[in-house]
């Protein structure tokens, strides 16, 4: 048994994006007759969102004002007219995560999609746990922390071999794969917050920018605040116009906050 300690930023693997088909698109704009002057640079989730956007006014041809891409976008966001947003998603695999953290991420129940790692069909005798950084800093807390790691992991570890040498499965009329996860299940109980955990998020711009928003700035929620600002660094990348509102700030301790700022100052820039 391995008492593994993690002490390290949460890790945010970019593994789906959105595709932009150009000559599906190309078929549809000549079909209705019209044409679109694009914007150079733009990616191809801004292409999503701003092609979403102008088919609800037909904004093509004679109809299609000046405006770049981004101004475009700030433009939707502005109005309020984010359900063009839902139109890109990204997937992210989350490590370096604790249980706690994923305990409030799956709360977003709008626009989001979640794989977890199980603790029923995983056996969680070797998890790492991920200490956080406010006990990191302080030898006698992380004493106290260690110690509470080692005994739930030992008392998982207990259960587990209890429960396989004296749980009777016949008599409980369970197969072979229930009666291990009725053991796991039972031994998982004693595992704490800070167990390690693996899981895949999907999620659409607009659903991302409400969890930056609401979940990013929390001073006391270092772990939020850290994969907060990692999805949004890579965000920015995907899609700058669309988390163009948002910035990173470093707090005194060097961990990062996401501040939203005002769209409209940024409105006509582009
Ligand atoms: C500082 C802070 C403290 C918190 N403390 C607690 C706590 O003590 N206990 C606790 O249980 N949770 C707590 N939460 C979690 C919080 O209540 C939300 O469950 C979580 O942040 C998800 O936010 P959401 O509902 O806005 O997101 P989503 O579920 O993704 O919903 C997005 C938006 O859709 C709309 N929406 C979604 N569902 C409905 C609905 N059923 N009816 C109407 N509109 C809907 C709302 O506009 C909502 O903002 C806390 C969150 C924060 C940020």
């Amino acid at each position: 048994m391995k008492h593994d300690i993690i002490v390290s930023e949460p890790i945010v693997y970019l593994i789906g994006r959105p595709q932009f088909d150009l000559d599906t698109l190309a078929i549809f704009l000549q079909n209705e007759g019209v044409e679109w002057r694009r914007s150079a640079g733009a990616t191809q989730a801004e292409e999503i969102i701003e092609t979403a956007g102008r088919i609800c006014y037909m904004s093509y041809s004679e109809r299609q004002s000046p405006r770049t891409n981004t101004a475009y976008i700030f433009n939707l966001i502005a109005q309020g007219h984010e359900s063009v947003l839902e139109h890109v998603s990204w997937t992210f695999i989350l490590t370096n995560v604790s249980r706690a953290f994923t305990h409030q991420l799956v709360r977003h129940r709008v626009g989001f999609s979640f794989s977890q790692l199980s603790q029923q069909y995983h056996d969680e005798s070797d998890a790492q746990f991920l200490m956080p950084m406010l006990v990191d800093h302080l030898p006698e807390a992380k004493q106290v922390w260690r110690s509470a790691m080692e005994t739930a992991q030992q008392a998982y570890h207990d259960l587990m071999t209890q429960l396989e040498a004296t749980f009777d499965a016949e008599g409980a009329q369970m197969s072979p794969t229930e009666r291990r996860r009725a053991i796991r299940s039972a031994s998982r109980s004693v595992m704490p917050n800070a167990t390690a955990t693996k899981i895949v998020v999907t999620a659409n711009a607009r659903a991302i920018r409400h969890f930056l928003t609401v979940r990013g700035s929390i001073p006391g929620d270092e772990e939020m605040r850290r994969v907060a600002s990692a999805i949004l660094q890579q965000m920015q990348v995907e899609a700058p116009a669309l988390f163009a509102d948002f910035h990173i700030q470093t707090l005194s301790d060097n961990s990062p906050i996401v501040i939203k700022a005002e769209l409209e100052t940024k409105h006509h820039e582009s």
